[in-house]
């Protein structure tokens, strides 16, 4: 029986900065990558939506087209597989001896549950695992992981008063000799194949390590919008206001050291100032939320977090289907969730807005509204996502005991002009500000004035703002201080 080597892809789809595939090309063996739709994470989740609905879905099939296009430039065949993995790798085995599997580490147990169970299925074939998803590579860290602060300000002055490395990207091998199997290569499965329903406008960012590279080098170089990013990087509406990496950066299409060598480049190219550096803070704070799960595991997934003791959550299915459909009659967290369900996207000014108003306002258990964005995020990142929602709940990485957001206040500061509002509510189009930011407290004159009748075109509030965030404060505090 002939033999080969493979390469695993998973939220590493990309050929750049590859340290797996650089090894399956020295090994001297043929070389085959897999991609494994896994139908785990397409199941219905126990709230009753899918693991992963469509936007990120179909930004997943795009990004494995593309690898696959890259992989056979450099001579690399890639096998697609929408079935349980052991499957896959049962089944490469029987036509070809699988002497080794390269792949990079994911830290999820989800993903480190199905590792096991494929190396279980392959007892004599070697597994290699790399380091490839952060800027830092945690060997290179100046605590043990144990000992990473409790807090983002001290990791980050640990690490820039160590002068931590950032290890060079990798560039991709050529010509490698890639395996010749008989097995039919297969195709991504379609969304409807998937279970999901099909996209009905086009997709807002699209997969591929050759889209994001093309991103990453218009919004740093040829629309120079770097240089004014810390002034615009909370803005909720225009594309540039922010880089928009997070896309590809959570699928692997994009290695955060290439993004940190180009920052790099355009300092020394063009401006070094608190934008560029600002940029790598964000990174920086992607690294932190990914060490964070790396500590403390599973934990970032209960509901008291990271902390001892158990808040009392509410349970109320009428609040958070209004929240998910953005009928709360509070404009700013209507037009981020609407603009969330229809793109898979929202900015972070306005996820902090609606992961405050979840549970500061309605007291919601934030482990709902966190699977609720990882249904719907294209950018979804297990670690990044758990790990802000823990901080905005206040059980996780937050010095601050009870921190709230007033969405109606955020909306007035980072939308003057209600002009996002407006974008994404069409039945507040004609209200000017200030009323765009309160409806609610528009008379009848004023209902008719700008053609909106509350209650009918736009819901009443599902809660008074303050004094259902004053309620809950009590109720965090007294649980926090027991
Ligand atoms: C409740 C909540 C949930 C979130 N869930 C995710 C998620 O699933 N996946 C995800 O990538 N980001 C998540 N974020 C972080 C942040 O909102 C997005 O990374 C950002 O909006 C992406 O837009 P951008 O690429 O233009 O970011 P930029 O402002 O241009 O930042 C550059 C990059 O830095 C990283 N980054 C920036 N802010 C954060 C942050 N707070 N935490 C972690 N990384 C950050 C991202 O990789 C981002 O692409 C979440 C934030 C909140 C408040």
């Amino acid at each position: 029986m002939s033999s080969c080597v493979i390469v695993w892809f998973r939220k590493d789809l990309r050929v750049h900065d590859h340290q797996p595939l650089i090894r399956a090309a020295k090994s001297g063996r043929p070389v085959l990558g897999v991609y494994i739709f896994d139908p785990e994470e397409y199941q219905e989740t126990a709230y009753g939506f899918p693991k992963t609905d469509r936007h990120r879905a179909q930004f997943i099939r795009e990004s494995v087209d593309d690898l696959r296009n890259n992989l056979s430039d450099i001579g690399v065949p890639l096998l697609v597989r929408y079935e349980d993995p052991v499957d896959t790798f049962t089944s490469i085995q029987e036509e070809v001896d699988i002497e080794s599997v390269f792949l990079h580490e994911e830290i999820g147990s989800e993903e480190q549950r199905v590792e096991e169970r494929v190396r279980g299925s392959l007892p004599d074939t070697t597994f290699t695992v790399d380091h490839g998803r952060n800027l830092y590579h945690p060997d290179d860290l100046p605590f043990d992981i144990h000992d990473l602060p409790d807090t983002f300000s001290q990791f980050r002055k640990r690490i820039e008063k160590n002068n931590t490395m950032v290890r060079p990207s990798l560039t991709p091998p050529k010509d490698v000799q890639g395996a010749s199997l008989s097995l039919d290569y297969g195709e991504c499965p379609s969304l409807s194949a998937l279970g999901l329903k099909e996209l009905d406008r086009e997709p807002r960012y699209r997969g591929g390590s050759s889209n994001a590279k093309e991103r990453l080098l218009d919004y740093i170089f040829h629309k120079d919008r770097l240089k004014h990013y810390k002034e615009t990087r909370n803005g909720m509406l225009k594309e540039d206001d922010s880089s928009k990496f997070s896309p590809w950066l959570a699928h692997g299409c994009l290695s955060a050291k290439v993004v940190y060598e180009q920052i790099l480049k355009y300092e020394q190219e063009s401006v070094k100032n608190r934008s560029t550096y600002m940029l790598y803070f964000e990174l920086l704070w992607r690294d932190y939320f990914h060490l964070v799960h790396r500590k403390h595991g599973n934990r970032i997934f209960f509901p008291s977090g990271l902390r001892d003791q158990d808040v009392p959550w509410n349970d109320n299915q009428e609040h958070a289907v209004a929240w998910r459909e953005g009928r709360t009659g509070y404009p700013l967290v209507d037009a981020a969730m609407r603009e969330l369900k229809e793109t898979g996207f929202t900015s972070n000014r306005a996820r902090q807005n609606v992961a405050s108003f979840f549970t500061k306002n309605l007291g919601l258990d934030w482990r709902e509204g966190a699977a609720w964005f990882e249904s719907q995020l294209v950018d979804h990142d297990v670690a990044s996502n758990y790990g802000n929602w823990l901080y905005i709940a206040g059980v996780g990485n937050d010095a601050v005991q009870f921190r709230a957001f007033n969405v109606e206040k955020q909306a007035q500061d980072y939308d003057p002009e209600g002009a996002y509002l407006r974008h994404w509510l069409p039945e507040l189009r004609d209200v000017p500000v200030p009323w765009i930011f309160k409806p609610r407290e528009m008379g009848m004159v004023e209902q008719e004035q700008f053609g909106v009748m509350l209650g009918e075109d736009y819901p009443l509030p599902i809660v008074d703002l303050l004094s259902a965030m004053q309620e809950r404060k009590a109720v965090f505090l007294e649980a926090m201080n027991k």
